[in-house]
């Protein structure tokens, strides 16, 4: 199978969360013809219907590797060219929405693996674990996939996060981890008052904006170096105050925070409480995920000569990545995330090299060789 079509026949279905919209059963059918057995996961929750998919070929008792990618992609939203979801070919590149996160790094592994299954002999077991929601919650895809997985006993040994990974050029960047992630919802609660009349810290604004600052400002302490620095930022401010005159009762705030190891979730959580209370700010907390990072040598190893096999690259880890499945993958085994460059992920003209699909599936099939020692 040639890897373009795979990509593009995969960005026609318009899988925006939690619709797949074909994309599940295109890979599906594409495993079972290449002799895996294949399982379509369907979890529902509160009227959402998420479909997954497991795929497993086995061939003898040895090692066990998995394979996690997600077929949902973010809304198309404004400001594309063309069509995100009738993908074009031009001056080299493949664009279309989630050709680059990450119809591609699933195109590559797939392509890869037909061709692997069909020229080598090999003692092991390859999982595949595709889910529909990554972009929104995990929990009707790989939470709920890896409660099946571990009941059923279908826990690979390791596992390859297909997600777009690369920093320049595909291969120059393997990521091993990444920080924790909190979204936070800030509330400020004053008076409604004429700006004439004014009194002394009633002015929600002031106050939110008081303690934006603040926590903006704040010195995180920094030591374990593998992740890039604990770091907050303000995303949206809202009081639904159109008035000049008018002071606003409420205003509220959104913030995400990343952190690295030198934190967990309920540590950052405490501080942030702390100076809320100075501010008479009220919070609310979605805890995303607490940081990984999953230093297994052999696995960075493997990726590296499996890099410098197919381009002759050496890539550099790092642990600077987004949020991704990998953060629930890593509670059961060892996680390495690899895959095209990070750029164009979640824009509008979303595009990736076709050279750079091409040079994907090379080193997830020289991996696949090293992995299995075929
Ligand atoms: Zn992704």
């Amino acid at each position: 199978m040639n890897v373009i079509k795979f990509c593009s026949d995969l960005v026609r279905c318009k899988s925006v969360t939690p619709i797949d919209d074909g994309a599940i059963d295109y890979i599906s059918e594409f495993l079972k013809n290449l002799g895996f057995e294949t399982q379509i996961l369907e979890f529902s929750e509160k009227g959402r219907t998420v479909r997954n998919l497991f795929a497993k070929f086995e061939r003898g008792e040895g090692a066990n590797l998995g394979f996690l990618g997600h077929s949902d992609v973010v809304p198309a939203g404004d400001g594309w060219d063309s069509d995100p979801f009738e993908p074009i070919i031009q001056e080299g590149f493949l664009i279309g929405r989630g050709v680059a996160d990450m119809k591609s790094g699933i195109s590559a592994f797939c392509c890869a693996v037909s061709k692997f299954i069909k020229e080598k002999s090999f003692n092991g077991s390859i999982r595949v674990f595709i889910t529909g929601d990554e972009e929104v919650g995990s929990y009707q895809g790989i939470q709920s996939v890896l409660d099946w997985a571990k009941a059923k006993g279908e826990i690979p040994d390791d596992c390859l996060v297909g997600e777009p990974s690369s920093d320049k050029e595909v291969g120059d960047r393997v990521f091993l981890g990444h920080r924790g992630s909190i979204n936070v919802q800030a509330k400020s609660v004053g008076e409604q008052l004429h700006v004439a009349f004014s009194r002394n810290n009633t002015n929600s604004l002031a106050q939110i904006c008081g303690y934006i600052t603040a926590m903006k400002n704040y010195e995180w302490k920094y030591e374990d170096k593998r992740f890039p620095k604990t770091n907050l930022e303000p995303t949206l401010l809202f009081t639904g105050n159109y008035a000049q005159n008018v002071i606003p009762g409420e205003s509220s705030a959104n913030l995400n925070i990343r952190f690295g190891a030198d934190y967990d979730s309920d540590q950052i959580k405490s501080i942030l409480s702390e100076k809320a209370k100075q501010f008479g700010i009220g919070l609310n907390f979605i805890v995303n995920g607490e940081s990984y990072f999953c230093d297994n040598e052999r696995l960075k190893s493997l990726m590296a000569s499996a890099i410098k096999n197919a381009i002759g690259l050496t890539p550099r880890f790092s642990a600077e990545a987004g949020t991704s499945d990998g953060r629930f993958m890593i509670k059961y085994c060892n996680v390495i995330e690899f895959g095209v460059p990070v750029e164009m992920m979640h824009r509008s003209n979303e595009k990736v090299k076709i050279d750079d699909l091409r040079k994907l599936e090379n080193i997830y099939f020289e991996f696949l060789k090293l992995y299995f020692n075929a």
